[in-house]
């Protein structure tokens, strides 16, 4: 994780000591392939998903001023579909966000990205669909990957690691009356979204859940083999975001050839019904 920012610091100092402690919990129920851990929050996911809809609204104010901002169409009827059918299956792990209200946007950049925000807000990047030649298994592959961050909430422990992180050497920085009003948090939301690489676990996690999540939909988990070797071959990972801090491709591969014997009976489940 980079240094933050000093005023994006005095913010999340701000938003930590206006939290409630919600100390460590994990807010999901475990993978069948895995990880169930325990997770600073000390900032409320009610804050943070506020903030959140607003750099949303503003990422896609934006992106509609260029007329890049791509919310019908084929190209986006057939993601929006994977979406849809992964988002009821989030139950398995987390009631409350299989009715959060998921949305999607696609913009319109030669870029192999995609990303999250907290609250389940979908932006993936035209490049990625046009350059990849993707089956729907392997677009399932990356929209349940985003989807778990979100619903594992990485973000919000991001800001909390830092917040308490940064309390413990200058909470003095805290007391001079900074608000943490809706416009410093969405930029705080933007920053994490889009600046800030998850750590190499959190990926890992993300992985996982997000393989789960497309097996019991129905989309072959197997298709994230090729997926990632694709996308390391055609050499993402320059993007801030999606891939900068993701595993070497051995690696993952590795991690998700391991998991499979879990996943597939569950796909194969899936399948049947
Ligand atoms: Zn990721």
């Amino acid at each position: 994780m980079p240094a933050l920012h000093p005023l994006l610091r005095n913010s999340l100092i701000a938003v930590a000591t206006t939290a409630v402690l919600a100390g460590c919990a994990s807010t999901t129920a475990g993978s069948v392939a895995g990880g169930q851990r325990s997770q600073l929050m000390v900032v409320s996911e009610a804050e943070i998903v506020q903030a959140a809809q607003q750099a949303f609204a503003q990422q896609n104010a934006k992106a509609r001023a260029q007329g890049a901002l791509v919310t019908s169409g084929a190209e986006f009827n057939r993601v929006n579909t994977v979406m849809r059918r992964l988002v009821p299956h989030v139950a398995q792990f987390r009631p409350d966000a299989a009715r959060w209200p998921w949305e999607l946007v696609l913009i319109n950049t030669n870029e192999l990205n995609a990303h999250v925000m907290p609250g389940g807000k979908v932006t993936v990047y035209t490049g990625l669909l046009r350059r990849m030649g993707m089956t729907d298994d392997e677009l399932a592959v990356v929209i349940g990957h985003e989807m778990a961050h979100a619903f594992r909430e990485h973000s919000r422990e991001q800001i909390s690691q830092q917040a308490v992180g940064d309390l413990a050497v200058s909470l003095g920085g805290a007391l001079l009356g900074l608000g943490s009003g809706g416009t410093q948090l969405a930029g705080i939301a933007k920053q994490v979204a889009l600046d800030m690489p998850y750590s190499r676990n959190m990926e890992n996690e993300a992985d996982i859940y997000g393989l789960e999540l497309a097996a019991r939909a129905g989309y072959n988990p197997a298709a994230a083999l090729t997926l990632w070797d694709k996308m390391a071959a055609a050499g993402a990972g320059q993007g801030p975001s999606f891939l900068s801090s993701h595993p070497s491709a051995s690696d993952r591969t590795a991690r998700i050839r391991a998991a499979l014997p879990k996943l597939m009976p569950i796909y194969e489940a899936a399948r049947r019904r």
